[in-house]
Parts: structure tokens; C-alpha cells; sequence
């Protein structure tokens, strides 16, 4: 018997394009199902301050191509005490919530399982990060047009890169993952990109400069994935002018931009696809899992695996890149 009747939805930690597209599913999928909803303000804040309001679909109206979250999103240390997560457990019982999605990374995901795990609440999580870093989907929401972002910015560094036959190092998000620096090299036609996968194993700068770059061409391009694995870009390119002073080196960080715009087809399709999937979980009477994309097709990932498994990074890439980047 599926005694679910209202379900809250809310959107934590790091903003993604394509997070409003989740939301506005969730909300019809859900009220299309007969269930009541509610949209928490602040993420998991709001679950405790009780910053919630009832949505109709009219409230998910027009919000598809913007990029952050109308929800807005927060971090809340105090989600991550027993206390804090009682407070929000009671403000669910008096606003009669019976389930969560839990829009997020894998921070909001991890405590999305510790509180489903202590209240016996059933919680569907949506991977809702430009990092592409939760195990079990082949991407996230916000991916997608985060790596669009990075490509078009690479596209301009390099017209100032060529004209001036110099190695940039553009230092892009991932929180120690590579996706976005790898697969930015790849679209963008980079020369290599610096990942914190592959640090642990090799020396990148020096087998880069080891390898000849530059030698027929008059600048170079490196992406590098922000972590301090890597050193970033700023410690890249220090070690450059102490190690390889004849090379005329520029850092350039694109920071806060990769997370903003419109968000690309792909994430609005995937977080409408997700959005809704998340309410036929709850109606399967599914619990605490993250709704994930598989060659295309929907699935459900345990939190357990989404959160703890390391996502290892496609080796096909690293050698396409290597062998396109001659
Ligand atoms: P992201 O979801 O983008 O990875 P964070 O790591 O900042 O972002 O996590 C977002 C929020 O999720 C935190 O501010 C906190 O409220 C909650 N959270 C993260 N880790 C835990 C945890 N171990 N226990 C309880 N809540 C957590």
C-alpha cells in the first residue's frame, strides 16, 4: 500500500543549470499523480525553518530555461547534527510531508541517506551537479550545460592564446573530477587536459612538456581540473615558471560563470526524464535511491553507491585526446 499523499522537494548545495527543469517536473509529475507538493526554500534550511510553501503547477510556470534554482539552495551545518535533522523530521510531520526528492551533489545525497535512514522517510534523490561525479548515472544535471559553458570559453581564450604563441592553463570546476576538464579538452580541442584521476599516477606537467607540446603549433591550450590533487591551475603554472622558465605561461580561472546560463536541451530533457522518474520511484514505493541514466535509460541507484563509489573516468577519452592533440 502506497500511503504517500503530499511530497517537498528541495534543492541543495552547489547550483545547477537545469535544476529549475527538475523541479518543474517533480512538481507536475507529482500533482499529475494526485500527490500534494511542496517547494522547501534553502535546501535543507528550509526544512528546518520551515521556509515552505504549497506549489500548484502555476508555481513551476516559466522556469524551465533558467539556470540556478527558484528554490534557492543552501548549505546547512545544522542538517548535519541529530538536532538538526529532528527539527526538520518534526516540521515534516506538522506540514504532513510523507516523502522527499532531494535535488543535489553528493553532500545533499549523503544526508539525504542519513535522514531517510534515522526517520524511515522515503527519499528519491535527483544527481543534480555540473561535477558529473555520482556514481551510477552516465551524467548529471547541469553537466551538460556546464561543459558547453567551458567550451565556449575556451573558444575565446584561444583566439588571445594564438595570437600570442602562448601556454594557457584555464582551470575549470570538478571538485576533484575530471569529467569536465577532460571532456572540455576534448570538445574544445585542447591540448591536454590535467586531471586529479590520473595525478596520483603520473607526473601530467612534466610528461606534457616531455612529450613536445608546442612544437608545431604556436600556442597551447591545457585544462585543468580545479583540486588539490592537481595543484590548480596557479600551482601548475607556478611549477612551470620555476621548472620550465623558457615557456611564457597565462592562467586564466573560469570560476562561478561554469555554473550559471540557460541550461542546455540535454540537462533540461535529462532533468525532466529524472524529475519525473523520481515520482514513479515513490509510486513503485521506492526509497533511497538516486534516479540515474544508463545508455539512455532510467534507473535507480542505491545513495550507498551513488555516494560512496568513485565514478573512474572513461580511458577511451584520455586517449582520444592524446592522440587528437598531436
Ligand atoms: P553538494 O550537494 O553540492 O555536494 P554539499 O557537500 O555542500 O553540496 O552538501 C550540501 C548540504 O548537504 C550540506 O550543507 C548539508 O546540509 C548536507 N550534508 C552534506 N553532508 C552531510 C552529512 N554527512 N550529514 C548530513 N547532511 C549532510
Amino acid at each position: 500500500m502506497n500511503k504517500i499523499k503530499s511530497i517537498g522537494i528541495l534543492t541543495s548545495g552547489g547550483d545547477a543549470p537545469g535544476m529549475n527543469a527538475a523541479v518543474r517536473a517533480v512538481t507536475r509529475a507529482a500533482i499529475f499523480a494526485g500527490f500534494k507538493v511542496f517547494g522547501i526554500y534553502r535546501g535543507y534550511r528550509g526544512l528546518i525553518y520551515d521556509e515552505i510553501e504549497e506549489f500548484s503547477t502555476q508555481n513551476v510556470s516559466n522556469i524551465i530555461q533558467r539556470g540556478g534554482t527558484i528554490l534557492k539552495t543552501a548549505r546547512c551545518k545544522e542538517f548535519q547534527t541529530e538536532e538538526g535533522r529532528q527539527c526538520a523530521y518534526d516540521v515534516m510531520k506538522r506540514r504532513g510531508i510523507d516523502a522527499l526528492v532531494v535535488i543535489g551533489g553528493d553532500g545533499s545525497l549523503t544526508g539525504a541517506r542519513i535522514f531517510a535512514n534515522e526517520f524511515s522517510i522515503p527519499i528519491i534523490g535527483l544527481p543534480g551537479t555540473i561535477d558529473n561525479d555520482l556514481y551510477g548515472t552516465d551524467t548529471t544535471i547541469g553537466y551538460d550545460t556546464a561543459l558547453n559553458t567551458i567550451m565556449e570559453c575556451v573558444d575565446k581564450i584561444r583566439d588571445t592564446a594564438t595570437s600570442h604563441e602562448r601556454l594557457f592553463f584555464i582551470e575549470v570546476m570538478g571538485r576533484d573530477a575530471g569529467f569536465l576538464a577532460l571532456n572540455g579538452a576534448i570538445a574544445s580541442g585542447a591540448e591536454a587536459a590535467i586531471i586529479p584521476e590520473i595525478s596520483t599516477q603520473v607526473d601530467q606537467l612534466s610528461e606534457l612538456i616531455k612529450n613536445g607540446f608546442r612544437k608545431s603549433k604556436n600556442s597551447s591550450i591545457v585544462l585543468v581540473a580545479e583540486s588539490p590533487i592537481t595543484g590548480g591551475a596557479m600551482g601548475l603554472a607556478q611549477r612551470v615558471k620555476e621548472e620550465y622558465p623558457e615557456y611564457d605561461v597565462r592562467v586564466s580561472i573560469l570560476g562561478h560563470l561554469q555554473r550559471g546560463g540557460s541550461p542546455t536541451a540535454h540537462d533540461r530533457i535529462l532533468a525532466s526524464r529524472m524529475g519525473a522518474a523520481a515520482v514513479d520511484a515513490l509510486l513503485d514505493d521506492q526509497r533511497n535511491v538516486m534516479i540515474g541514466i544508463k545508455n539512455d535509460e532510467i534507473t535507480y541507484v542505491p545513495f550507498t553507491k551513488a555516494i560512496k563509489n568513485d565514478k573512474p573516468i572513461n580511458q577511451d577519452l584520455l586517449s582520444t585526446l592524446r592522440r587528437l592533440s598531436i
